[in-house]
């Protein structure tokens, strides 16, 4: 879990240009990140302010670059962290660790000099899922924590906190985290279509070389269903058969045989969890 959240903590000079497809889906999030950083305009208004964007969608659809564009886009630092990073065995410590994410979020961003930081969770789900029948749960006091610093968002004053979390299961979440004045921002991340699958293969060729015969519009018809995820392997797997053939560049049959490779992985991946 430490090694995912260095790995995703990294820079977070990404733009919302770097991440293909997915219109509707940043135009969404650009739109909640203006209002939630006119925080002093939407006041006066007496309009309630959003604490939280929702993230859902499948795996590697591009949730977590969604992030840290909204953490570029609005000149925050950026803190990641992983639902499962809070499920201990020891009561208090998954509450704990809520509490340092937030403060160093903080912290970061004070010492940045940055007027605000973006919080992004991923796998939510792990500590928000729905608490039924009163049943206690050891880590009641996680997700409890995670409310209460929700509802402290905006008593103090900057840095500004804008959390985004993240999850492939929105329907497993607990209804204090969907009630209005929590994550009331939801926005779906789907796979993308075919003109989306083309944009991602292309930000993902840039720095490849590429034979001049290759149409990557025909890479893109050729993987319905692929997520942005599967799409840089592809890419990722072209260049490795090239390389291992000596050649100099990228072919069409290199991108097939690419295609193929990353579907039945996907396969041999299922049958094995299965
Ligand atoms: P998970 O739910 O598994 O955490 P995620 O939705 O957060 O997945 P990311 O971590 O954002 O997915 O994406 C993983 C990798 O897949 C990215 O680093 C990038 O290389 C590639 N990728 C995914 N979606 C896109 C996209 N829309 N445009 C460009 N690259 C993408």
């Amino acid at each position: 879990a430490q090694d995912r959240r260095r790995r995703k903590n990294g820079p977070a000079k990404l733009t919302f240009a770097e991440i293909g497809g997915q219109e509707s889906a940043k135009q969404e999030l650009i739109e909640a990140l203006d209002f939630m950083v006119r925080y002093e305009e939407i006041t006066k208004f007496g309009i309630r302010p959003i604490k939280g964007i929702l993230l859902t969608g499948p795996p590697g659809t591009g949730k977590t670059l969604l992030a840290k564009a909204a953490a570029q886009y609005t000149n925050s630092v950026f803190v990641a962290a992983s639902g499962s990073e809070f499920v201990e065995m020891y009561v208090g410590v998954g509450a704990s660790r809520i509490r340092d994410l937030f403060k160093d979020a903080r912290t970061r961003a004070a010492k940045e000099n940055k007027e605000s930081a973006v919080i992004f969770i991923d796998e939510i789900d792990v500590i928000g899922g729905k608490r039924e029948g009163g049943q206690q749960r050891e880590y009641d006091q996680t997700l409890n924590q995670l409310l209460t610093e929700m509802d402290g968002i905006y008593t103090s004053d900057t840095p500004r906190i804008l959390l985004i979390a993240a999850t492939n299961r929105k329907e497993m979440l607990d209804n204090a985290l969907l009630r209005p004045g929590r994550f009331d921002r939801h926005i779906q991340v789907d796979l993308p279509d075919k003109r989306g699958r083309g944009h991602i293969l292309q930000l993902h060729a840039q720095n490849k070389p590429l034979a001049e015969h290759v149409d990557l519009e025909k890479v893109a018809e050729e993987t319905y269903g692929f997520s942005g995820a599967q799409l840089e392997s592809v890419m990722n797997e072209a260049a490795i058969y090239a390389m291992r053939e000596s050649e100099e560049l990228i072919t069409q049959l290199h991108l097939s045989l690419a295609i193929d490779k990353v579907m039945l992985g996907e396969k041999t991946d299922r049958e094995s969890t299965v």
